[in-house]
């Protein structure tokens, strides 16, 4: 069976492949969707759902009826009212992970509640318009200094409460074994829904 990731990530797409064994995960690039889609929405789930959406009907457009998956992604501060959350890719106003770090840390640096979660929202939007959806979420504290890899959003200034390091000193199968996109990726694949 086929299912459509709404996404290029290569490295999303390995990890999709990974848990969901046994099922051809395609990619927009393998449908030849190559529009922007405007991330608009005011909640994690309502940018997923518009991913899933647009990717469900450019399929229904070319009468290929498969179920698509979307996720959206980001990092909730709890003294900073759940900041950057949606904005995360673009807290500072570009993509650039790193002035994303230096004005979270910036912002935080009169806080004493440090504490912060990445959360990833799966949709499963099925071929007849009806969809659900599955949340996976892992906690740490926000730290004023990087340590770690820096190559990846605020790997390197998460301290994860599970590993006790940050994701950026973390292995990938370190990161992977308690990261909010695995646990939401776990919750999919053991619903009761089927794929
Ligand atoms: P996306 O929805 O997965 O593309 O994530 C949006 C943004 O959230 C990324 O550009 C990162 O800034 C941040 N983010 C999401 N997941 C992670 C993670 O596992 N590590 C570091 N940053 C992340």
């Amino acid at each position: 069976m086929k299912i459509v990731l709404a996404s290029n990530n290569k490295h999303k797409i390995k990890e999709f492949k990974d848990i969901l064994k046994g099922i051809e995960i395609l990619s927009l690039n393998d449908i030849g969707f190559n529009d922007d889609i405007i991330e608009d929405g005011e909640t994690f789930l309502e940018n997923a759902l518009i991913k899933a959406k647009t990717v469900s009907k450019y399929l229904k457009s070319r009468g290929l009826n498969y179920t698509v998956l979307a996720d959206d992604s980001g990092l909730c501060v709890n003294s900073l009212d759940g900041n950057p959350g949606i904005y995360s890719a673009r807290y500072a106003g570009n993509h650039d992970d790193k002035a994303n770090r230096d004005l979270l840390i910036k912002n935080l640096s009169d806080k004493e509640d440090k504490s912060a979660y990445f959360i990833c929202l799966i949709v499963k939007y099925n071929i007849d318009g009806t969809y659900d959806y599955y949340e996976g979420k892992t906690m740490g504290k926000i730290i004023s200094e990087e340590r770690g890899k820096t190559d990846f959003g605020y790997d390197c200034i998460f301290l994860s409460n599970d590993l006790n390091k940050t994701f950026g000193e973390a292995t990938e199968e370190e990161k992977n074994s308690v990261s909010h996109r695995k646990r939401a990726l776990n919750k999919l694949l053991y619903s009761k829904e089927t794929l």
